[in-house]
């Protein structure tokens, strides 16, 4: 990730914005700083509002971080259509389940919110067998309403057109970070409708 400060622009400032729960406008300008120093306090880091390796590294934006990664994994969380699902709930749920953190390493919810889940530079725990070399994404969704009988032995496409407008650049944003990886849907790699959608096709030119 590059170093960005004051007067920065550009996608890297739209992701920091998103991760700070700020305005993502794209422009560096003093609220963003401000922020920036209060998570550098928060995070025992030198004060300086400048967004270096360190920083990058505190807010689980390793995108340059040693682990290899080839793939980009799509997923749905499960949850019935229409219902929001906070980061912190998906988190919790998998905490219960016994895993260290939240499974997915970024997670989009309801309105199209882009929210960071585990560090990018930790492997996830959302696909076996390709955890290691993999970043996990998922959207807030995936089964039918909860006022459908059977709605949680079922999967699709419930991605609101805010959903897919973040996906989108969320995904454009990783294959950038990450050239060499490829997208897929979770379905390719094991018996489950999960995300709803072919990804690989949907993705394939980003
Ligand atoms: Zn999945």
């Amino acid at each position: 990730m590059k170093t960005i400060r004051r007067g920065s622009k550009g996608s890297e400032v739209t992701l920091l914005q998103k991760m700070l729960n700020l305005q993502a406008d794209g422009i560096f300008g003093p609220l963003t700083e401000e922020a920036v120093r209060e998570f550098q306090q928060k995070s025992r880091l030198i004060v300086d509002g400048i967004v270096g390796p360190k920083t990058w590294a505190a807010l689980g934006a390793g995108g340059s971080s040693s682990r290899a990664v080839d793939e980009i994994i799509v997923h749905y969380s499960a949850t019935p259509a229409g219902e929001n699902f906070t980061v912190d709930q998906i988190r919790r749920m998998h905490l219960q389940r016994g895993f260290s953190d939240i499974g997915y390493h970024w997670y989009i919810d309801l309105q199209g919110e882009i929210h960071a889940g585990r560090s990018e530079s930790l492997a996830g725990a959302h696909c076996l067998g390709h955890n290691t070399r993999s970043i996990g994404v998922c959207y807030c969704g995936g089964c039918p309403p909860r006022s459908v009988s059977g709605w949680n032995s079922t999967g699709l496409d419930t991605r609101t057109p805010a959903q897919r407008d973040a996906l989108l650049r969320l995904l454009r944003d990783l294959r950038r970070r990450y050239p060499a990886a490829t997208i897929h849907g979770h379905c390719e790699f094991a018996a489950k409708p999960c995300p709803g959608f072919d990804a690989a096709r949907e993705y394939a030119d980003l």
